[in-house]
């Protein structure tokens, strides 16, 4: 029998009282501790405001206007009153919470998700009217405090402040003797990206469970990422391999095919599915793979008739709608460089000369689908030969990559099996940092009426939280600064979120939800008192001379660059 709503509202409502991570995560584990494996798994999607897995299309569809006539009429108001109320606290689950008189529960974690799956699942011509209904009676159900969650997840904005990093540490608490295990917990949710499923085992299995996890079709795995170094000859002392594989770095967004039959579904760095932005890819995926089921990681790049177009460019087709226009208008090809799933079984502990060869065996190249270009050698000016060659043509830099015995895949981990090396690092050019945004102050002069600067923060993934390390003013091109204006809009907070750490004389005028990410340039990192990056005896890390340089669509606020990262660089390390 699944357990009341009521437990999990009131949860909510404390953690929004809550400041401390370490208490907030002492909160949550209890909490699911003492659930059944079924009830966590579902308490877990709705703790992250959703009603299943990240890489899973989980809106609701219903728009604003259809959830104030759904909470007029669960509580015979009219909807004057409740706009009026959503305009005076902005947020329409209180609003809802002040005009339910209800007081009695009846409702169960399992209930309220299932009944919101009802409300995505409706569809045809009058869908709006009927998500309305189905919202509305799921509110006359619910008392109180309920109806406020219930609103907030059903507009898909729950802001209680837990990301997919505190609740690993909480499932870690919970099921896995304690913190000390969280990253044996985070290694399972690397290959299994089903939070509520991964917490359903442990809840069931314990620990053993997280490490029995591996890459199956339709799941995503995080993609495995590079690091960075300081000089390029300190790449031989990183990578522990006598052959050294060198790969063309290409700018634009990571790709996670999976292949089943005829059927193919593209996932982005950042696990959502973005098959329908690129038909015309998975199109051409569909002919070029020659085996049955696969799963290849890849880049999607703007690329017209052998030309690489910038990554500006390429994000114009992250759009919903006008996409066969625009696959016209930004032609896009498919660059992969690896493979970690071949007909059931998992490629993932294989080394990467075994992975490639699967991959050059399984792909036949056409116009829009290539095998990254690559070198092996183990003489070091090769490499440097690669990179001037690789610069020439336009691209970014190289991936150089360990060809060892160890060399894995290893999902979700920045590690030295892989380095990047960019153009920018060998000019001897600043360091560019991607952030997320978290507060905007208000411009003067040319700029009244809208932001001046934009308030940034690496991720701290340790306390799932974003620490502020530069405040950006410069480099804004009048497009960029009005679709910054817009793509903000969504994310405005009315109050500091829990998840971000300011300090005092850096208070923004306008407070966001960390969720849009920008590439900034930097001259150096200092420390200062009025930042929180890496904060020790008071002062922080902080950006000087930041400049503006692009959006990062393709990055949710967990891959911002992180503290350590960005203390890493300080160091010179
Ligand atoms: P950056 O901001 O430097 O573009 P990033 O933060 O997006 O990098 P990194 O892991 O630091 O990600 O750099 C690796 C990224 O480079 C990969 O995520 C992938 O998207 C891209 N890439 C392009 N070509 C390759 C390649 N041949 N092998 C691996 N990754 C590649």
């Amino acid at each position: 029998m699944s357990s009341r709503f009521s437990k999990l509202a009131s949860l909510y409502s404390r953690l929004e009282d809550t400041p401390s991570y370490n208490s907030r995560r002492k909160k949550l584990s209890e909490f699911f501790s003492s659930r059944s494996p079924p009830d966590v798994k579902v308490a877990a999607y709705l703790t992250l405001g959703s009603i299943g897995a990240s890489y899973e299309d989980t809106e609701l569809g219903i728009a604003e206007k259809m959830a104030v006539r759904a909470v007029a009429d669960a509580y015979g108001s009219g909807e004057k009153k409740v706009k009026k109320l959503l305009e005076k606290r902005g947020d329409l689950g209180d609003a809802a919470a002040l005009l339910n008189e209800k007081k009695r529960s009846t409702l169960t974690i399992s209930d309220v998700r299932s009944k919101l799956i009802k409300i995505k699942k409706a569809s045809g011509e009058d869908s709006q009217k009927k998500k309305m209904e189905l919202l509305s009676s799921l509110l006359q159900d619910a008392p109180s405090n309920e109806s406020r969650f219930i609103v907030r997840i059903a507009l898909g904005n729950l802001r209680i402040g837990v990301g997919e990093q505190m609740l690993l540490d909480a499932f870690a608490e919970a099921f896995a003797g304690g913190s000390s295990h969280k990253s044996e917990v985070e290694d399972g949710y690397n290959k299994c990206t089903d939070i509520g499923l991964l917490g359903e085992s442990l809840a069931k299995h314990g620990l053993s469970s997280a490490k029995r996890f591996s890459i199956t079709l339709g799941r995503p795995v995080r993609a495995m990422l590079a690091q960075r170094v300081d000089k390029v000859s300190d790449i031989l002392e990183k990578i522990q391999s006598d052959e050294l594989a060198v790969e063309e770095k290409y700018d634009g967004e990571r790709v996670q095919v999976h292949k089943d039959g005829n059927r193919i579904i593209l996932f982005s760095r950042h696990l959502n599915d973005i098959t329908s932005q690129f038909p015309d890819i998975a199109e051409a995926l569909k002919k070029s793979i020659k085996r049955k089921k696969a799963v290849l990681d890849g880049e999607i790049v703007g690329y017209r008739k052998g030309d690489f177009l910038s990554f500006q460019k390429l994000m114009q087709r992250r759009r919903k709608y006008d996409v066969s226009e625009y696959s016209e208008k930004v032609p896009a090809a498919v660059f992969l460089f690896d493979m970690i799933y071949l007909n059931g079984n998992s490629l993932l502990k294989k080394p990467y000369p075994s992975r490639r060869k699967a991959l050059e065996k399984s792909v036949n190249e056409s116009g829009m689908v290539h095998i990254a270009k690559r070198n092996v050698s183990s003489d070091f000016e090769k490499i440097r030969e690669f990179f001037q060659k690789s610069v020439d043509k336009g691209l970014e830099g190289i991936i150089v990559k360990s060809t060892a015995k160890d060399s894995v895949y290893q999902p979700g981990n920045r590690g030295w099996l892989w380095i990047k090396w960019k153009k920018e690092y060998s000019e001897g050019m600043r360091e560019t940092f991607d952030l997320a945004v978290v507060g905007s102050y208000h411009g003067r002069g040319s700029r009244a009426g809208h932001f001046g600067a934009l308030l940034c923060a690496a991720f701290n993934p340790k306390k799932d939280r974003f620490e502020t390390f530069t405040k950006v003013g410069t480099g804004f091109t009048d497009e960029s600064f009005s679709s910054l204006q817009k793509l903000l809009k969504k994310h405005r907070a009315r109050k500091k979120p829990e998840s971000v750490v300011v300090e005092n004389d850096m208070e923004p005028d306008v407070y966001y939800e960390p969720g849009l990410v920008i590439e900034v340039f930097g001259a150096e990192i200092t420390r200062s008192p009025s930042h929180t990056a890496f904060r020790k005896k008071g002062k922080g890390l902080a950006l000087r001379f930041p400049r503006f340089q692009r959006v990062r669509r393709d990055k949710g606020p967990e891959d911002a660059t992180t503290i350590m990262e960005i203390k890493r660089i300080k160091d010179g390390k």
